[in-house]
């Protein structure tokens, strides 16, 4: 079942037991060894799912002598399975450098796709799913997360964001106030456990309904913002790159070279220029 000298990279289930995938417990089964985030709070699982085979621990901070270890042990025909605590390593979770490591060895490296918290979120929240990024945890502290949230005020794109619980509140609170207090945002609580709540409002109502309600602090939460609206001006690109070439060039120069680039109308981006000289 199980290929020689390879790194399964397996995602394990964000609650339910259920949501464990079959392939998942065949290859843990089937591996020489299982680099696990926390072996102690895997063995719930493997007792779980009847399997045997032998953990060791791995994080990315771990010493490059355990990763070289792994490579040595995969080089000589060993297959190894990666799991975090719960859902797809790497996300939010370690297995970047490993996987990085066995790439570089010139080693096969294969996913056994299944839960990710950020995935179940995205698709039950109702916001556009098309393009989104990812953000992870917001910073913990205060002054940093602000920036951080300036830096994406203007971001059109839908956002996910990681949430430790006992920070889940003020990180709203500071969604609402950077973001506008309309901005919709959908809070995805405790997924595929018994208390999953998913709650869509905007910033400064959800975050008032959290406030009063003490239970919803608790438990993993995922939240989803509604990116922001899209200006009606798509001449900002050709805007962009005119004021770039301006700096070097004269402005006649500087509107037919931006025209070219952005597909924006020469003449638009000229009189744009001589608007701006007029107002300096
Ligand atoms: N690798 C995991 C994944 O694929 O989703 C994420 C690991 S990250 C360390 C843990 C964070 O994921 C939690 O703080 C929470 O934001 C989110 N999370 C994990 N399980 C969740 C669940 N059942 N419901 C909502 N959010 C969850």
């Amino acid at each position: 079942m199980v290929e020689p000298s390879c790194l399964y990279v397996v995602a394990t289930p964000i609650g339910n037991l259920g949501d464990m995938v079959p392939r998942a417990i065949e290859v843990l089964q089937s591996v020489d060894l299982i680099a696990a985030e926390d072996t102690r709070h895997s063995k719930r699982l493997m007792q779980y799912f009847n399997i045997t085979t032998h953990m060791v621990a791995y994080h990315d901070h771990s010493e490059s002598a355990q990763v070289e270890s792994l490579i040595e042990k995969m080089t000589g025909g060993q297959s190894i399975a990666l799991i975090s605590d719960a859902g797809t390593p790497l996300i939010s979770d370690p297995g970047y450098r490993i996987v990085d490591a066995v790439l570089s060895a010139g080693l096969k490296v294969v996913p056994i796709p299944g839960a990710s918290a950020a995935i179940a979120a995205l698709s039950v929240a109702g916001l556009p799913s098309d393009r989104f990024v990812f953000e992870g945890f917001l910073n913990a502290k205060q002054q940093a997360r602000l920036k951080q949230l300036e830096g994406l005020r203007e971001e059109t794109r839908t956002v996910i964001f990681y949430e430790a619980p006992h920070r889940l509140l003020v990180c709203l609170q500071d969604i609402a106030n950077i973001f506008g207090p309309e901005r919709l945002v959908v809070m995805a609580r405790e997924l595929t456990k018994t208390y999953e709540t998913v709650k869509r409002a905007p910033a400064a109502e959800l975050a008032v309904w959290v406030a009063d309600d003490s239970n919803q602090q608790r438990g993993e939460c995922v939240l989803v913002v509604h990116g922001a609206e899209k200006t009606n001006d798509d001449s900002s690109d050709g805007k962009r790159v005119f004021d770039l070439l301006s700096e070097e060039l004269p402005l006649k120069q500087a509107a037919a070279l931006a025209a070219k680039i952005s597909g924006v109308k020469k003449n638009l981006l000229y009189q744009y220029g001589l608007d701006k000289k007029g107002d300096s």
